[in-house]
């Protein structure tokens, strides 16, 4: 026996949403049913407050007219801010613990593969070469995240638990224990200019867009490393390719991209100072989402309060 009927509206393939709504139903019963929009009655459209939602056709949101709030299923959500008009529903992101463990051991994963220098020795294998290079301590290593939210903050956490001088740069300022942060235009230029390494964890808005640039990439230490965590677009691809070309920016570890696949011709696969993953620094666990979905959903419906919102117009 059910109480409420909620959608899941969703651009996924049919066995991705199958174990989404599996996992979910598995929290959410028998209080709630989540249930795919194709599934359900005019009625129980009619009537949906929240939806649970991952990439959704917002053609498809539009038509539950009683809709207050969305749950994402990401933690990234420019691509809703840019498809929601204003005065709809109001969107939470997936704010998880779990993706903040993920995200700050693939920070720590690709900052130790910059800092032992795998890719020059992976080259100097491919050419039979036999030479060593001087070993810096993680402490004369200089890590600066651009970011400091979520997961951003875990990541300095760990890095500094590892042993690198953290550094970080946010929105507003902030104090971290052990970790030098910055903020504002000026912040930035000092961040970067301070970075051995330089990882990217903020969300893509109006103000981030192309934020790394000619003119900030400028900023960093001849040969500093950068690992782009965050979203595709941040980057201004044209000027950083200049600079990787140029030595100006020693390697560049990418998970993002302005196009994603990435396209086969696109320079970055071939460049020998990039590295280009797939996309897959810190995916969505499904089961501890699904238990913050089934709490900011249960939270809700026993008292009407709504977890945090996006802020549609800052834009995260
Ligand atoms: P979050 O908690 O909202 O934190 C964002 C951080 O960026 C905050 O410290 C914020 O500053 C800062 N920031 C935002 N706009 C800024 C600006 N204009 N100038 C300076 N700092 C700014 O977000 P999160 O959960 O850490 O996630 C960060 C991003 O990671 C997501 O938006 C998503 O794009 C990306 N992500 C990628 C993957 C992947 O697999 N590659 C997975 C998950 C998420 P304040 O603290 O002052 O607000």
């Amino acid at each position: 026996m059910t109480g409420q009927v909620l959608p899941l509206v969703a651009r996924l393939s049919a066995d991705e949403e199958r174990e989404w709504l599996d996992s979910l139903n598995a929290e959410l019963a028998p209080e709630v049913e989540v249930r795919a929009l194709a599934d359900m009655s005019d009625d129980e459209r009619r009537t949906a407050r929240v939806a649970i939602v991952a990439n959704p056709d917002p053609a498809k949101l539009a038509a539950l007219p009683a809709l207050e709030w969305i749950q994402s299923l990401w933690a990234g959500v420019e691509r809703l801010v840019a498809e929601m008009p204003a005065d709809g529903p109001k969107v939470v992101r997936l704010v998880d613990p779990q993706m903040a463990e993920t995200m700050s051991e693939a920070v720590l994963a690709w900052t130790l593969y910059l800092h032992r220098e795998m890719p020059r020795y992976a080259r100097q294998q491919a050419r039979r070469i036999w030479q060593e290079h001087s070993l810096k301590t993680p402490d004369q290593q200089t890590v600066a995240l651009i970011g400091l939210g979520n997961l951003g903050k875990s990541a300095a956490l760990r890095l500094k638990a590892n042993g690198f001088n953290v550094i970080g740069w946010s929105r507003s300022s902030k104090t971290i224990d052990g970790i030098e942060t910055f903020s504002g235009t000026d912040g930035l230029a000092t961040t970067l200019s301070r970075a051995d390494i330089a990882v990217l964890l903020m969300p893509l808005t109006p103000d981030t867009r192309g934020l790394i640039n000619a003119g900030t990439l400028g900023h960093m230490r001849p040969g500093a490393r950068l690992i782009n965590f965050a979203r595709g677009p941040i980057i201004d691809d044209t000027a950083l390719l200049e600079a990787l070309d140029s030595g100006r920016i020693g390697h560049a570890v990418l998970d993002v991209f302005a196009v994603e696949p990435l396209p086969d011709d696109h320079p970055y696969w071939g460049h020998p100072s990039v590295t280009v993953l797939p996309h897959i620094s810190a995916p969505t666990t499904q089961s501890t989402a699904s238990r913050i979905v089934r709490d900011n959903i249960r939270a809700y419906l026993k008292t009407g309060t709504l977890p945090p919102t996006v802020d549609l117009v800052r834009g995260y």
